[in-house]
């Protein structure tokens, strides 16, 4: 039975961000393309920065404009 098993583990490289990187994106939990990063804040004391997908990046900046 194949499972797995393999730990994932994250490359940082320099040169991350100068070319499309895919990654998990902290909002909709998929691999996508990533924009950049964000911060998520779930209250007062307590947010969670990490990759934010292109669409996630779009759509809160939509959100943000339609205010
Ligand atoms: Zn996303």
């Amino acid at each position: 039975m194949a499972s797995w098993q393999n730990s994932q583990g994250r490359e940082n490289h320099k040169s991350l961000w100068e070319e499309p990187v895919k990654d998990r994106c902290l909002f909709c939990g998929s691999v996508e393309e990533i924009k950049c990063q964000m911060t998520i804040q779930f209250s007062e004391f307590e947010y969670n920065t990490g990759p934010c997908c292109k669409r996630c990046y779009s759509a809160n900046a939509k959100q943000a404009q339609a205010i």
